[in-house]
């Protein structure tokens, strides 16, 4: 599938829109339409509902170490500027950039490709910041603009190697920046840190200086007491939050896959240090599976264990869900979430101080007046085991997870293209978004065969009552096999359509988007029907 048919269908039938678009967007930021804010919501609500509102307390869950609580939370965007240097992100969470001096473009480091071209005993290293599949035509034509070539000169030139991504080169003075017409023009690259930074209340200056959380995760951190205090859960559980997060991504692209603004899926699940191995098992293969339980089923999927120098100082052990969105390069896939076991970190970073990957763990950084440097919440964040009475610091394993790159995913994996007959009969190609129902914006789409002979009345009444319980879509106007290609366009994955014989015999037909198969049902029939085929 190329993406470009998928960005277009995403505009077309109103799923993704470029934010603020009549004033030539806003990079790195996307709104929902009718149809997407539909999808993400059914994306949330699904993972909420399977993580969280439907997890069963009582029982052992297929490969889990023990019965589990879970519980959720809503936390705000804007928290304690403090949260943020004991998590380590003030200091940490950067990205390297390298400036164009001459387009004044900034680039992500380990985000610019190119290839050695060579021509006339010059080698010059050209690079563009296109998708994978445009890499090749878009450097050749670089390339040859750059020496000056016309297409019968195109033998004059020769590539050395494939692909390369910037951080492989060291020198920069035979690169050719993506948009620049110089060699040479780009800066040693640089830290970016990628909080967005603002200011609260009235107060100027540093004092009043605040972050838009980078990630969800660290509103359940500090509010593990509360919890534990409030509600009566006890370890091992966890605890979820829903919501957005931003980070001022250098290159933002991909369409949703790297946007400025988004919203995380997020669990911080809390057990005896003793079980959290185990726990990270649970959590690894249950979080794939979830995927696949909802469409991702076939090997563009992947779970892979990270390398034991990927890992973070504190964890011993990361696991990565990733999809081959189809802008990759070959080969490549992009994380649709990340499952790592993070020790006490956390807990023990708010409680103490931010812990340096460089000290020992157990000892608080100091400052150059031997003061605590992130200093922690001095808080008590142990937790004490009542029927054993053990007092420890709980283990956390967390699978992160980001709402618009899962849905992101559900679509590509969605978009098929296959042959139908129209109206007439004759074989049209059809363009079908085959979303599991559970995903589905538009759960059915009710139909009269045509607008006379009490058709849209009965059609109309069956729609109100299916419509107490799903979204669903009511159209009567033009060939009936053109409202069907729209349903499938839109990835309604049922239509019921009334016709001269429902008049008789009190029967609708309906039709699986999937399969084209047409069945007659009864119309009192109709909303249980939809409801099984919706859960299954
Ligand atoms: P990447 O390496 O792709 O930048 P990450 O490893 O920094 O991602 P995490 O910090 O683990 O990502 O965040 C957890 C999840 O949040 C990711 O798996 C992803 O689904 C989502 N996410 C992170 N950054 C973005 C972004 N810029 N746009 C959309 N989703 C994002």
């Amino acid at each position: 599938m190329e993406m470009e048919k998928l960005v277009a269908l995403c505009k077309r039938r109103g799923y993704l829109f470029q934010s603020s678009e009549i004033y030539g967007g806003l990079n790195g930021f996307w709104d929902y339409g009718p149809l997407g804010v539909e999808l993400k919501r059914n994306v949330k609500e699904a993972w909420w509902r399977d993580m969280v509102s439907g997890h069963d307390d009582l029982s052992v869950l297929p490969g889990a170490p023990a019965a589990y609580e879970m519980t959720g939370l809503d936390c705000t965007i804007i928290m304690h500027p403090q949260v943020w240097k004991c998590s380590g992100h003030y200091d940490l969470f950067h990205d390297y950039m390298v400036d164009c001096r001459q387009t004044r473009k900034r680039y992500r480091h380990d985000q610019v490709r190119g290839r050695w071209a060579q021509c006339k005993e010059q080698r010059v290293f050209v690079t563009t910041m296109v998708e994978a599949s445009l890499e090749e035509e878009e450097s050749q034509r670089r390339a040859m603009k750059f020496f000056k070539l016309r297409n019968k000169d195109l033998d004059a030139l020769s590539w050395d190697g494939g692909f390369q991504v910037l951080t492989e080169i060291d020198d920069f003075s035979q690169v050719l920046a993506p948009d620049a017409t110089e060699l040479d023009t780009l800066t040693e690259p640089r830290e970016f840190n990628l909080m967005f930074k603002t200011y609260v209340g009235a107060l100027s200056g540093e004092e009043g200086a605040a972050f838009l959380r980078p990630e969800t995760a660290q509103g359940i951190f500090v509010n593990f007491k509360n919890v534990v205090d409030s509600s009566r859960v006890k370890v091992p559980f966890g605890i979820a939050q829903i919501g957005k997060s931003f980070r001022n991504e250098i290159t933002p692209r991909n369409f949703t896959f790297r946007s400025r603004e988004f919203e995380q899926m997020e669990i911080e699940f809390f057990c005896h240090p003793n079980a959290s191995a185990d726990w990270y098992t649970y959590w690894r293969d249950r979080r794939m599976q979830w995927y696949q339980a909802l469409g991702l089923a076939g090997e563009r999927l992947q779970l892979r264990e990270h390398d034991a120098d990927e890992l973070s100082h504190y964890s011993t052990g990361t696991a990565d869900i990733e999809y081959a969105f189809p802008f990759l390069p070959s080969g490549e896939y992009g994380e649709l979430e990340g499952i790592a076991h993070r020790g006490d970190f956390d807990l023990r970073s708010h409680m103490e101080g931010k812990l340096d990957e460089s000290s020992d763990p157990l000892t608080v950084q100091l400052d150059e007046h031997g003061k605590p440097k992130y200093r922690g919440s001095g808080k008590d964040l142990t937790y004490r085991d009542e029927v054993s009475n053990e007092r420890f610091t709980p283990h956390v394993i967390e699978p992160s997870a980001g709402a618009d790159r899962a849905t992101l995913a559900f679509l590509c994996e969605a978009y098929t293209e296959d042959a139908a007959p129209d109206d007439k009969g004759k074989m049209q190609t059809r363009t079908v978004l085959s979303l599991h129902p559970r995903l589905a914006p538009i759960k059915a789409a009710v139909f009269p065969l045509v607008k006379k002979d009490g058709m849209p009345e009965i059609a109309k009444d069956i729609y109100r009552a299916l419509k107490k319980k799903f979204n669903v879509f009511y159209d009567e106007k033009g060939a009936v096999g053109r409202r069907y290609r729209r349903q499938d366009e839109a990835g309604t994955p049922f239509c019921i359509t009334v016709d001269g014989d429902t008049l008789t015999d009190q029967t609708v037909t309906l039709r699986d988007r999937d399969t084209l198969e047409q069945t007659r049902i009864k119309i009192d029939e109709v909303v249980s029907q939809i409801e099984q085929r919706v859960q299954a």
